[in-house]
């Protein structure tokens, strides 16, 4: 199938392969001739533990991920991993503390657009030292660069964890490296939307999380990648605890790790589609290189035709653009309106920018096709050229 239905360019929930979705659909009344559909079986049953390690072993292959990584299917979302990390990495932290010496270690977040911002705020909610190493809007009024090393303020070895958001999906400012810091200390990341779009060493981290609705799957599961040394036991409450949150169970990463995530049901159907997107990737696509290849092609047409423009404006610093989100303005404002109805019209569609930013945003995850990247491009310039002379 080449044309799909439409061409999605939304930012999350976001298209899916459409030979995935044909996958499921021919399997969804009869999966592996259980004679149910792979949502009815048990999640205790041989069918699905097959499935939920095969799923895993090809987001191991795909990230290469090493043999001292625990992959976790989790639940509640990117958001709830913002708390997730607080909890267990600071039980970590306190777990290496010698005996009595008093327990506030940093945490060492670096904001660089909504999304990390969001993180910081619920670290500040939970936990009282939080420490900014750098707020790009706070320095310089909006979000879309990343300042040079020499303006971190990192906490070197005392912190819990240093925190990063790679993608920013709402402000489209993407890290072109892997921050630089103490290698004592666990490093962070929130890979919600550029998760399986390049090639990165897995190795430098010590927890990487993504919600699966943009590059994976549908919404409902969450990857999470963790290192054996931060899997620890979660304990009760008690009175050297003043001060210092104790882990929900549910958000424990040794519990889901200790349980290959079957602790409780797990939202089977998200993993399933989300193994279905792994096979595509490593059998059609040939993998993340193949794929980051094509995610260049395409984010370079889109990046190229917005600087030669005269009515589309990027507001985010070239080396820190992201290949996955691309926000953009038209000026005058006033043509945005008609630029997405123009669009909507030739089924184009989930073009409009977050509410919090406006103007226009072309989201290009995996699943978006150069030809469909191709087709966007002609409209804007068919458009441009109907409003300039
Ligand atoms: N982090 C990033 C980078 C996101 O783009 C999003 C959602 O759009 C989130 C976190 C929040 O994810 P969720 O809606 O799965 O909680």
């Amino acid at each position: 199938s080449t044309r799909p239905r439409v061409y999605n360019f939304g930012a999350g929930p976001a298209a899916l392969p459409l030979d995935v979705l044909e996958k499921a659909q021919r399997e969804f009344l009869n999966y592996e001739n259980t004679g149910m559909s792979v949502m009815e079986i048990s999640h205790r049953s041989k069918t699905f533990e097959i499935l939920l390690n095969n799923t895993k072993q090809d987001l191991k292959t795909l990230l290469q991920v090493p043999d001292n990584y625990k992959i976790l299917f989790m639940q509640g979302g990117g958001c709830t991993q913002f708390s997730a990390i607080v909890y267990n990495l600071l039980e970590v932290k306190k777990q290496q503390l010698p005996e009595g010496e008093e327990f506030n270690p940093p945490l060492d977040y670096f904001i660089t657009g909504s999304w990390s911002a969001k993180a910081a705020d619920e670290a500040k909610r939970l936990y009282n030292n939080v420490n900014v190493v750098i707020d790009v809007k706070k320095s310089n009024g909006n979000f879309g660069s990343i300042p040079p090393k020499e303006e971190w303020k990192l906490s070197g070895s005392k912190a819990a964890f240093v925190y990063y958001c790679d993608n920013e999906t709402i402000n489209g400012v993407e890290f072109p490296f892997i921050p630089d810091i103490d290698p004592s200390v666990p490093l962070v990341c929130d890979m919600s939307s550029n998760i399986l779009s390049r090639k990165f060493d897995v190795s430098k981290f010590g927890v990487i999380y993504a919600g699966a609705q943009k590059n994976i799957g549908p919404a409902g599961v969450t990857i999470v990648i963790v290192r054996d040394d931060l899997l620890v036991k979660p304990k009760s409450i008690n009175d050297q605890d003043k001060g210092v949150p104790v882990t929900p169970t549910m958000l424990n990463y040794k519990i889901f790790a200790d349980n290959n995530s079957l602790y409780n049901t797990p939202p089977m159907f998200s993993i399933y589609i989300s193994g279905l997107v792994f096979e595509w990737l490593l059998n059609q696509i040939g993998g993340v290189g193949a794929m980051e290849e094509i995610n260049k092609q395409k984010c370079t047409k889109v990046y190229d035709l917005i600087d030669k423009s005269k009515i589309y404006r990027s507001l985010v610093d070239k080396p820190v653009r992201s290949r996955m989100n691309a926000p953009f303005r038209i000026v005058p404002e006033k043509l945005e309106k008609e630029f997405l109805a123009g669009a909507e019209e030739l089924k184009m569609v989930q073009l409009k920018g977050h509410r919090s930013v406006g103007g226009i945003r072309i989201s290009m995850y995996n699943s978006v096709t150069l030809e469909a990247i191709d087709f966007l491009i002609n409209y804007m310039i068919e458009f441009e050229k109907k409003h300039t002379n």
